[in-house]
């Protein structure tokens, strides 16, 4: 290898490896900035990158990958460009989206290792449940003020993020939505974060992380906490939760169960998909959806029906708002609003939702969709992997 990676082959550490390696970072905030730093001090080979979000000034006391001429720009891209100048050959893909919109679960079963640098507990939950149904070592982070912890989860999946989540942590994922968990255009901002633990705790994710790829002993199902105000780390095991969400409603893909469909989410309707799924497993397959697909909205008061086919979380509470009542000056006009959405698409599914592209419903990338069939009495399943997404996101 290159005399500039001397040093970290005198490590033991193997740069063959550390190039092969694809690695999901997911958000480039203060934790992120320091995660992807340090994958690009590394030499890391294929990073993709998720995050939404533009640069504004007071981001710049805790990102080392930002500067005063970025502002205004897209996280991600930025960030890609500065791990390009500190390694050039790093092969780093930024993506403007939302991780759930963005990752389907085909990426996340190709990553070696998932990195979680998210302020919100809803994408964390998101992302944990990709990481655990495709067996993806999951290390996640998580600031506050001058504290942090680092938590790690990875196959067997014994224990997930979700195992260890109050229901209060769970409904606060919602609690920044409307009653109908609808967006506002309000979005609350995380708590202040010092530069000093962020990079404390992302050194921590990213030295564990290759360890991992050597095949060292990581600390999974355990979480590593800095108590930044007295100056103490702790290590304790996590422990299953036999009432978890996650593991009773989800379970890890088989790789032996996956059909590979060579269309892009952005061409293959949903009709179509619906079409080769029955195909393979017969009339009455049914494909699951992972996410509330919002079908419509009806007044309760009024005769007045708004059509938005969207992902639960993207519809905004001023796109629901019916005429009648904002005229009568209800101050939460939305909230008179019914809603419809559905779970899965099956031959009765309506021709608006049949004719939508896989994209148009809030399909992420290279995913892979659930589907299930009676067959002789009993109930089977099979996955579809949209694979012809791939090269979309491995590039
Ligand atoms: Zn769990
Ligand atoms: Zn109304």
């Amino acid at each position: 290898m290159l005399e500039r990676y001397k040093r970290i082959e005198q490590l033991g550490w193997d740069m063959q490896l550390l190039k092969k390696a694809k690695v999901l970072v997911v958000g480039a905030g203060a934790l992120g900035n320091e995660v992807l730093k340090n994958l690009a001090l590394l030499g890391v080979g294929n990073i993709l990158l998720a995050d939404m979000d533009v640069i504004e000034d007071h981001n710049l006391t805790r990102t080392i990958l930002f500067r005063n001429s970025d502002i205004g720009q897209y996280k991600a891209e930025v960030a890609a460009r500065h791990v390009k100048e500190i390694d050039p050959s790093v092969n780093i893909i930024p993506f403007v989206a939302p991780v759930q919109k963005v990752f389907g679960l085909g990426v996340y079963r190709e990553a070696d290792i998932v990195f979680g640098c998210l302020d919100n507990i809803q994408a964390r939950m998101d992302v944990n449940r990709y990481c655990y149904q495709t067996n993806t070592l999951f290390i996640d982070a998580g600031l506050r003020k001058i504290d942090g912890d680092v938590k790690v989860f990875g196959a067997p999946y014994n224990v997930c993020l979700d195992c260890i989540l109050t229901q209060n942590m769970r409904d606060e994922a919602w609690r920044r939505f409307s009653c109908l968990k609808l967006r506002t255009r309000v979005e609350e901002k995380p708590g202040p974060t010092a530069p000093t633990i962020s990079s404390i705790m992302a050194g921590f994710q990213v030295q564990i992380g290759m360890k991992y790829l050597h095949d060292a002993s990581v600390p999974i199902d355990s979480r590593i906490s800095v108590l930044g105000y007295i100056d103490d780390i702790t290590t304790s095991k996590l422990s299953h939760n036999p009432m978890c969400p996650t593991h009773n409603l989800y379970e890890p893909i088989a790789e032996t169960e996956v059909v590979q469909l060579p269309y892009q989410s952005k061409q293959l309707k949903v009709g179509e998909l619906l079409n080769l799924v029955q195909q393979d497993m017969g009339r009455n397959a049914v494909i699951e959806l992972d996410y509330d697909l919002i079908t419509h909205f009806d007044c309760a008061e009024h005769d007045y029906h708004k059509a938005i086919i969207r992902r639960r979380g993207y519809v905004y509470t001023d796109e629901v708002a019916c005429p009648m009542c904002l005229e009568r000056d209800e101050v939460e006009s939305h909230a008179l609003m019914q809603e419809y959405f559905i779970n899965h698409i099956d031959s009765e599914s309506a021709p608006a939702i049949l004719n939508k592209t896989l994209a148009a419903i809030g399909t992420p990338l290279y995913q892979i969709f659930k589907a299930k069939a009676m067959k002789k009495g009993e109930l089977v399943y099979k996955y579809f992997e949209i694979s012809g997404d791939r090269g979309m996101v491995f590039r």
